[in-house]
C-alpha cells in the first residue's frame, strides 16, 4: 500500500524526455506538447471507481457519466484550454445493465454537447468488481498562454473563481440519507454541486486570454491541498485570510468550524484557484464582472524559498499552517 501518492508520483517521473515537442509532462493538471507555432495540445486523464469516488446511492448513472467528464474538463480549464475530444475506458461487472450503461453515456453526451467535445474512442472490458470509468480529454491552448502551478511569485494576489465546500456538504448529506431521500431546496442544491459540478472552462479561458502571468490549479482535492501544490511547484509561501474566503449562503446553517472544514478540505469543488500580480487583480476582476463571472481575492503569496500555506484566522492570532489533508470520504465510512 502506498503511503504518499504525491511522493510516489515524483519517484516515477522521468527526468528526461525523448520528444522535443514536450512542453509539460507530469506535474500539472494536464500535459502539454507543441503542435505548431501557435498552439499547444493539452491532455489529461482521470478515473472514477465505484466504492471510492461514488456509490450507487450518491450518483445516478447519468450523473456518473456527467461527472466523469466534468472532472476531466476541469483539469483542462485549469490549463486555460479549449476542450476538443474525449476517450472513455470502462470496466464493467455483471451488476450493471445496458440501460444504466447507456445512461452513463447520456450523461457524458449532455456535458460534451455544452463544450462541443467529441467522443473519439475508448475501451470496454469486464471486471469482477467495481465499475471503473476512465476518461481522457484532449484540448488546445494558444502557445505561451498556459497557466502552470509553478507561475506564482512573491507579492501575487491569491484568487478563487467560486465558492468551495458545497460539494463536500452535499456528499455528507448523500452518505447519511442516500440520493433517494426527500431533501429541502437548499440541500438539493448542495447535493447537485457534488453530483453535477460545472467545470470552470470559461473562467480558465478568460485567465488564459488576459495576458497576465497566472498560476492556476483546479480544486479537486480541497482548497488547502491545491494551494499547497501551487506553493510547492512555485517554491513560495501562500497566506490566505479566513474572512476573505467566500462562504456559500447554502452553508449558512452549519457551525462556522464545519463551514471552514468544508471550505478548506472538502474538495470536489472544481472551481479554479491561482495567483496573479497584485496590481493586475483589479483588471482581472473587471473582466470577470463583464462576463458575469465571479473571482475572489483570498490572500497573498509571501516569500520565495519555503513552500507552505498559512491560514490567518484573526489579526491577533498567529497564522495556522494548513496541509494537504483532503481525505477519502468513502474509505472513512
Ligand atoms: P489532478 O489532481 O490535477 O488530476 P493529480 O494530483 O492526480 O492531478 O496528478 C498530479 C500529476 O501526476 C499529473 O501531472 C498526473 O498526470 C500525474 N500522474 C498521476 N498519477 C500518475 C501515474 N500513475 N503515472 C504517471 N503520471 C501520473
Ligand atoms: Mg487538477
Amino acid at each position: 500500500m502506498l503511503q504518499d501518492e504525491f511522493e510516489w508520483i515524483k519517484s516515477i517521473t522521468p527526468n528526461t524526455s525523448h520528444q522535443k515537442e514536450l512542453v509539460m509532462g507530469i506535474g500539472d493538471d494536464a500535459a502539454l506538447w507543441s503542435v505548431n507555432n501557435e498552439l499547444d495540445q493539452v491532455i489529461c486523464v482521470d478515473t472514477m471507481v465505484e466504492g471510492v469516488h461514488f456509490i450507487r446511492d450518491t450518483l445516478s448513472p447519468h450523473q456518473l457519466g456527467y461527472k466523469a467528464l466534468a472532472v476531466n474538463l476541469s483539469d483542462l480549464g485549469a490549463m486555460g484550454a479549449i476542450p476538443q475530444f474525449y476517450l472513455v475506458s470502462i470496466a464493467i461487472s455483471k451488476d450493471w445493465n445496458a440501460v444504466e450503461l447507456n445512461e452513463i453515456y447520456k450523461g457524458m453526451t449532455e456535458l460534451a454537447a455544452r463544450y462541443k467535445t467529441d467522443l473519439i474512442g475508448g475501451d470496454t472490458v469486464s471486471i469482477k468488481g467495481p465499475l471503473v470509468l476512465t476518461v481522457t480529454v484532449i484540448g488546445k491552448v494558444e502557445k505561451g498562454k498556459r497557466l502552470l502551478r509553478s507561475n506564482a511569485k512573491p507579492g501575487d494576489s491569491v484568487f478563487l473563481t467560486g465558492v468551495t465546500g458545497e460539494s463536500a456538504a452535499g456528499l455528507k448529506l448523500l452518505l447519511e440519507n442516500t440520493r433517494h431521500h426527500s431533501y429541502s431546496k437548499n440541500e438539493k442544491e448542495l447535493i447537485l454541486q457534488h453530483q453535477m459540478p460545472a467545470p470552470h472552462i470559461e473562467q480558465g479561458r478568460l485567465l488564459a486570454s488576459c495576458s497576465h502571468r497566472i498560476s492556476l490549479n483546479d480544486v479537486s482535492d480541497g482548497l488547502a491541498s491545491e494551494l499547497n501544490e501551487i506553493a510547492e511547484s512555485s517554491q513560495v509561501s501562500i497566506h490566505i485570510e479566513e474572512n476573505k474566503i467566500p462562504v456559500s449562503s447554502r452553508l449558512a446553517s452549519y457551525p462556522r468550524n464545519k463551514q471552514l472544514d468544508f471550505q478548506l478540505y472538502g474538495g470536489e469543488d472544481y472551481v479554479l484557484t491561482g495567483t496573479v500580480a497584485q496590481d493586475q487583480f483589479g483588471s482581472l476582476r473587471e473582466q470577470f464582472e463583464q462576463h458575469s463571472l465571479k473571482i475572489f481575492e483570498i490572500g497573498k503569496v509571501g516569500e520565495a524559498g519555503k513552500a507552505a500555506v498559512y491560514l490567518h484566522r484573526d489579526e491577533n492570532e498567529s497564522p495556522e499552517k494548513i496541509t494537504k489533508q483532503g481525505f477519502n470520504h468513502f474509505r472513512e465510512r
